[in-house]
């Protein structure tokens, strides 16, 4: 099942909360540092024994003071137009963090939109790649949660999910 709401991705109950880290993973703006506030310092403990994270990957680490189990730290691309590469590696942040779930016994995991805040990617284009992954991967999961900062954005993920893009 694909659920798609309008919440603060740090209040989800679900397995896994996928953060849009960049590629430090120590930390940022955004749901990067939203999720990091409300985890508390033990998440960056974590996150720097990590190294780091190439755009694309995604790495695991306990949630902490989150109510979800884990956090899943993907980097998503910076978009500088479309020709560098941008879709395919924005689709590796979904699958990447998708496979990592599965493998840490995750039923159910939420996503933000990757890549949208500061990092510039047009957000229906996004939103068709993200949409894309999930329905693929639905079947092994109890709830995939499209988590949306704003009902705009909500409609973009209704209407992708029904085909209607
Ligand atoms: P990026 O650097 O990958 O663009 P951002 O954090 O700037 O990451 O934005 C990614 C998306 O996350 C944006 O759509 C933004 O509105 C949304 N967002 C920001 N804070 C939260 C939050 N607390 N919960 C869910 N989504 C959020």
């Amino acid at each position: 099942m694909i659920e798609v709401l309008v919440a603060d991705i740090t209040t989800l109950q679900v397995d896994a909360i996928v953060n849009a880290a960049n590629r430090s993973l120590l930390g940022g703006g955004g749901v990067d540092g939203a999720i990091h506030r409300v985890a508390g310092p033990e998440l960056l403990k974590a996150c720097r024994a990590l190294h780091g994270c190439a755009t694309g990957e995604a790495r695991v680490t306990p949630a902490f003071r989150l109510p979800a189990r884990w956090v899943i730290h993907t980097v998503g691309p910076v978009w500088h137009g479309g020709q560098q590469r941008e879709a395919q590696l924005l689709e590796n942040c979904y699958r990447n963090s998708l496979e990592l779930a599965l493998e840490n016994n995750a039923e159910t995991i939420a996503f933000p939109a990757i890549s949208t805040g500061v990092y510039g990617y047009p957000k229906k284009q996004a939103v068709a790649i993200a949409c894309g992954l999930m329905q693929e991967y639905a079947p092994r999961f109890k709830s995939i949660v499209a988590c949306c900062f704003s009902e705009e954005d909500a409609v973009l993920y209704r209407q992708a999910i029904g085909g209607d893009i």
